[in-house]
């Protein structure tokens, strides 16, 4: 018996399944799927089975597999064909999309070294009679403790073991026995109670066919009852005997939507998010293995989880670009759940009140079923939107706080209301700048200007990580005019405590990056022990408080101004998606949104809640550049430690994809990337947009190809990049 073994080997040169020799020890053990220890360049490495053969090619001499590394496969059919399917629409190695799909204790990599944790507990070996006669006897202390506890309480945990406990079970008096244990445990905190479904969500639920694939989208504006619908149709899905999957953006910015899982589902859930430890991970990941869980909530990578008997999937928040991985391979969660309704024969339901343009394309022209929910539950309704130029409220030398926004803090801390506020860029101010000789601060890695951490001292690169001390004195004039220019999350926390009698909580990057930080934060705000929730665009998404009645945006163009054809679209999903946040129960929210561009289109249709109006503009200027979703885009990075090498390289494959692909195709570039230097690597672009090219996919993988040997520049594709 042979078997076909994928390795992953030397990440860029190898992605070949090499044939095998299955010894006859091992023929018992192995099966599609297996993970198995193999030697390759006199090496012992781990890769997984993809097929097993009769007959070989025997011309080369083959080796012996050495080992079967589980008791049961790690993959199963239903991955191993997902993992051929994906490949052929985003070109990444196999062997990537398999390691995408496992927590670490499972990837084929034999450094990893993550174990099962048990409980040593101990039971009597002999009855209770006997054990009191034993007592009798027994002259050790140590000795008689452990017996007399086990007469009294039958089991105990003993993870450290003693003399005492070693003579114990040698004398054959205690028998040890051992429990898997679960390193990872959500508790609902009971908050949520069971709703009856209003008779709009009601429909939605019942349009939804459960014993057919169909892609649906849930357009329904913040507010309007979505958890619930997906909530309902999980348990329907339940009680035909099949499993789900509940995707949502990113799972630590949204403990409240897993607690009402939680609170709901009880057990029967297993949670995968980045916030857990490996450990963790592994051990939830075991439970959706084993079959113990029946739905599986979770973030991005969760939707490869291998639930058995699959009956619905969800994506929330479909728009969210945390959806789409961001380095290889490059996998959008979105097409991942498409092919496995397609296999198991199974709805995905894509939720939203700021679909993607795609999305919402695809579901006007029929290709995926259309469902609404226009209004919030019960009497909560949209909140007011006030729209405030800011260039006015600088000249009258208001920079921070509009005096509109100044006033209505005030008025809700009066009323012990909550508010949130939005500023999106972290640290205490963009950049340092010399006021004499107009020097700016940048990293010496990437071609980005330092931010200044008031809290670290330290001016740091937000993209390498790289970190200085503040200066006082320019270093390239010696003037000490050096200030700071724009506006952080920790400038914004300053003057916040400064101007307010309140309690005021940051949430960035920076202040969570301990673990369960996010959860306590959003727990303390939501037990009232802040006034004011201050924080990045993470403080947007998912999270309801029936006490917030107001949201302020501090700068709505900091998401215009990126140099992006979708940055019209984000700024328009973000502010409706933090006005979101405001007059979810009885009482109203406000919202007021300060910016530099008070006439911008996405601004003021997000004021309107018009999601129609702007899909209607945004659609015209998409059709007029030929961008998604009128044309596909597939972007070919070129990056390099060597300027000129770069650009050589990038302008040979500008030319080899001009001369090679379809005539209707466009080929853009090469052209410097949006940040050109990132850690003392430069990266090029080449844009391709097309519609359809039956060429792009042979094409591209004969560059890859090419490329793979090629040691003075790497190309990285990203077929529907979601940032440009
Ligand atoms: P969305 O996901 O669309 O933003 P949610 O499902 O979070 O909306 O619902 C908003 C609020 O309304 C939540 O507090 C939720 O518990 C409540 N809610 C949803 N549906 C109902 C209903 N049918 N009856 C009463 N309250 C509801
Ligand atoms: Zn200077
Ligand atoms: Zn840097």
């Amino acid at each position: 018996m042979y078997a076909k073994v994928i390795i992953e080997y030397g990440a860029k040169a190898v992605d070949k399944e090499f044939t095998y020799i299955v010894p006859s020890n091992l023929t018992d053990k192995i099966s599609l799927g297996s993970r198995v220890l193999v030697p390759f360049n006199n090496r012992l490495i781990e890769g997984f089975v993809t097929d097993i053969l009769n007959k070989a090619d025997t011309t080369y001499e083959l080796k012996e597999i050495k080992e079967v590394c589980d008791e049961k496969p790690i993959l199963n059919e239903e991955m191993l064909y997902i993992g051929e399917e994906i490949r052929k629409k985003i070109l990444c190695s196999k062997i990537s999309i398999y390691q995408a799909m496992l927590p670490k204790a499972l990837k084929a990599d034999v450094k990893t070294n993550i174990g099962i944790k048990k409980n040593r507990y101990l039971t009597l070996n002999i009855s209770k009679e006997a054990a009191n006669s034993f007592l009798e006897k027994c002259k050790y202390q140590g000795q008689i403790d452990i017996v007399e506890n086990l007469i009294i309480n039958d089991k105990i945990l003993a993870n450290n073991l003693t003399s005492s406990i070693s003579t114990l079970i040698k004398n054959g008096i205690v028998k040890e026995t051992y429990e898997v244990v679960n390193r990872y445990n959500v508790t609902p905190s009971g908050k949520y109670k069971k709703v009856s479904l209003s008779s709009s969500q009601q429909e939605v639920v019942d349009s939804v066919y459960l014993d057919n694939h169909e892609v649906y989208l849930l357009y329904g504006v913040t507010g309007s009852g979505k958890t619930e619908v997906y909530m309902e149709l999980i348990d329907r899905v339940l009680k035909l005997g099949k499993t789900a999957i509940m995707l949502v953006p990113e799972i630590s910015l949204t403990p409240q939507i897993v607690d009402r899982f939680a609170t709901r589902f009880g057990k029967d859930i297993a949670i995968l998010h980045s916030g857990l430890s490996d450990y963790e991970k592994y051990d939830e990941y075991r439970k959706i293995m084993d079959g113990k869980v029946k739905i599986v909530v979770g973030a991005r990578s969760a939707i490869f989880a291998p639930l058995k008997n699959l009956g619905i999937i969800v994506i929330d928040e479909e728009h969210t670009s945390t959806y789409k991985q961001e380095n290889n391979p490059r996998y959008h969660a979105r097409d991942i759940a498409i092919l496995r309704g397609k296999y198991n024969n199974i709805p995905v339901l894509l939720g939203s009140a700021t679909p993607s343009l795609e999305s919402f394309a695809r579901a006007k022209k029929g290709v995926y079923q259309m469902l609404t929910l226009t209004n919030r539950v019960g009497h909560a309704t949209l909140p007011n939107v006030l729209v405030i130029d800011m260039k006015n409220e600088v000249k009258k030398g208001h920079f921070i706080l509009s005096r509109d926004l100044e006033n209505k803090i005030n008025e809700k801390l009066s009323k012990h209301e909550q508010i949130i506020l939005l500023l999106n860029r972290r640290g205490y101010s963009s950049m340092l700048t010399c006021r004499d000789c107009g020097y700016v601060l940048k990293c010496p890695n990437c071609d980005i200007t330092l931010t200044y951490h008031k809290t670290s001292n330290t001016n740091r690169c937000h993209y390498c990580n790289y970190s200085v001390k503040n200066v006082n004195v320019c270093p390239e004039c010696g003037s000490k005019n050096i200030k700071e220019y724009g506006l952080g999350t920790e400038r914004l926390e300053e003057t916040l405590n400064k101007k307010f009698n309140a309690r005021v909580v940051r949430m960035d990057i920076d202040t969570t990056s301990k673990k369960g930080m996010h959860e306590k934060i959003i727990n303390d705000f939501g037990n009232h022990e802040y006034d004011i929730l201050l924080g990045t665009q993470m403080i947007a998404k998912g999270l309801d408080f029936p006490l917030v009645t107001l949201v302020g945006v501090i700068n709505a163009d900091s998401s215009l101004n990126i140099p992006d054809f979708r940055s019209a679209e984000n700024t328009f999903q973000l502010l409706s998606q933090v006005s979101g946040r405001a007059g979810r129960s009885d009482l109203p929210g406000e919202v007021i949104i300060q910016t530099y561009n008070p006439d911008h289109y996405s601004i003021n249709y997000s004021k309107n809640h018009d999601y129609l109006k702007f899909y209607e503009e945004e659609m015209k200027i998409r059709k007029v550049l030929n961008y998604p979703p009128y044309y596909y885009i597939t972007i070919v990075n070129v990056t390099s430690k060597d300027y000129n090498e770069g650009f050589s390289e990038a302008n040979k494959i500008g030319n080899y994809l001009k001369k090679y692909l379809s005539k209707d195709t466009q080929v853009l570039g090469p052209s410097m990337a949006n940040v050109f230097k990132i850690n003392n690597i430069y990266h090029y672009e080449c844009i391709i947009k097309y519609k359809y090219d039956d060429k792009l996919i042979p094409v591209l993988t004969k560059l890859d190809e090419i490329y793979k040997t090629n040691n003075k520049v790497d190309i990285s594709i990203d077929v529907d990049p979601i940032r440009m």
